[in-house]
């Protein structure tokens, strides 16, 4: 009996490559009716899965296919933004040979690729709040994890990485990188150089995060971004969180606009931004309890970086709450409540072309080309919490040599996590609490 796509997932590592990193394997424990693959890559600027799908068309929807099998599902869909024509045409053309595989079009709407807002347009169904695809019979899966679900097929761990580097460089595209390699190190591949005057997202401009030139890239490292300090973007990720909660006090007007565009409220959650800035930024000084409508938030910036127009951040002081409420283990009065779509949905859905010139990022290429580089790095730093739940036990020591596709960290026992793969033969320099140092190259003996 062949190995099922659950088992290779587990074996070879493989996350949710677009988001969080939830573990592929728990997400194929389970019988749906739909698989729903995430192309929509709505983030401006990021290209990985139109390259992935361009490259690997019939591979893709080979696997698709078996993972739908295996699943019990009766549909598979892949989303794509029709914008992207050429590979519309390259994905629709290999799905023929499917007869269960359905490429659906998708509008250039942002968040196109959120997956509330993605399993309704795709499929019509309302995710209940706070919950997951699963609850309405659907696992949705990232164009890479796919594809990394291919490699495993063949054997090959998660140990890499595509990556699409753009802003201040010379060479932007996608590239394929070495989990672990720094940030820097990535970004001079493509001709970028880094100091004072630019900063790193680890992510798209809407929900990336700023990294540190050292910090490795890891299995869910989408985007590198490199970006003036002074653009907006930038600036909505380094002004202090107390600076946002003053600012709020004396000048949120109380339009509501972040709310009539939030995308979670136009899918008929309880979620309402603007009333919660206001509390949070007078509550802040008295220490009331923090406000649970932070839960429903999905961080997808719709708020900040678009329809704010006094530069306020509801979706920062949002992050600030939600950490606040897991720190008191608040419980979700929210979860699982059923919701209906907002009647003007329609109509207040944010345009990709708007979103860029507002972000000020418009004249920042980003071919969806495959770039070939080779990165020759001295020291990799895996990461042991680069997924979804608990961090890997390291199953190597300092000292050990290590080929190119080892397992150096094993998830642990009884516990939701990956297995941690080391890309380059090297040997193992030190165990940190957080991760496997080593040093590349060098011979075994
Ligand atoms: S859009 Fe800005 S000013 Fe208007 S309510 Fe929201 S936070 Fe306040
Ligand atoms: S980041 Fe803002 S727009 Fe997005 S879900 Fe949260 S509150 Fe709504």
């Amino acid at each position: 009996m062949s190995t099922t796509m659950k088992q290779l997932a587990r074996d070879y590592g493989v996350v949710g490559a677009g988001g969080a990193g939830f573990p592929t394997h728990v997400k194929l424990n389970a019988q749906v009716d739909t698989i729903l693959i995430n192309g929509a890559e709505c983030e401006p600027l990021i290209t990985v899965d139109q390259v992935l799908m361009r490259t690997y068309a019939p591979e893709l929807m080979r696997i698709l296919d078996q993972v739908r099998v295996e699943c019990g599902a009766k549909e598979a869909a892949l989303a794509i933004k029709a914008k992207h024509q050429e590979v519309l045409q390259v994905v629709e053309e290999a799905s023929r040979a499917y007869p269960y595989i359905r490429v659906h079009p998708l509008e250039d709407k942002y968040p196109a690729g959120d997956e509330q807002v993605l399993v309704y347009e795709v499929t019509g169904r309302l995710i209940p709040s706070s919950g997951l695809p699963l609850d309405c019979g659907v696992v949705v899966l990232n164009v890479e994890t796919l594809w990394n679900l291919g490699q495993a097929q063949q054997g090959v761990p998660v140990a890499n990485k595509w990556v699409t580097i753009a802003g201040e460089v010379e060479r932007p595209g996608t590239y394929k990188l070495p989990v672990g390699l720094s940030a820097q190190e990535a970004v001079a591949l493509a001709g970028g150089v880094l100091d004072e005057t630019v900063a790193i997202l680890d992510g798209g401009p809407m929900m990336g995060k700023l990294k540190a030139p050292k910090d490795p890239i890891t299995k869910t490292t989408k985007a590198l971004l490199v970006l003036p300090r002074d653009n907006p973007v930038i600036e909505n990720r380094i002004t202090p969180l107390e600076a946002i909660l003053r600012q709020a006090k004396s000048v949120c007007c109380q339009c509501s606009l972040c709310t009539d565009l939030c995308p979670r409220h136009l899918l008929g959650h309880d979620i309402e931004p603007n009333k919660t800035i206001l509390a949070a930024s007078y509550a802040w000084e008295v220490g009331a309890a923090a406000i649970p409508q932070a839960y429903l938030c999905s961080e997808c910036g719709a708020c900040d970086m678009y329809a704010c127009t006094m530069g306020l951040s509801p979706r920062r002081v949002n992050q600030m709450l939600k950490g606040i409420l897991a720190r008191e283990k608040t419980p979700n009065p929210y979860k699982g409540k059923a919701v209906t779509v907002h009647e003007e949905r329609e109509y207040r859905r944010i345009p990709t072309k708007r979103l860029v010139s507002r972000l000020g990022i418009g004249h920042y290429d980003s071919p969806d080309v495959s770039m070939q580089a080779q990165a020759a790095p001295q020291q990799l730093t895996l990461l042991l919490r680069q997924h979804v739940g608990a961090p890997s036990v390291p199953v190597v020591k300092a000292g050990d040599w290590v080929e190119a596709g080892q397992m150096v960290a094993e998830i642990p026992e009884g516990a939701m996590g990956s297995r941690i793969f080391t890309p380059l033969a090297g040997r193992v320099e030190a165990i940190h609490a957080d991760s496997v140092t080593i040093q590349v190259g060098g011979t075994a003996q």
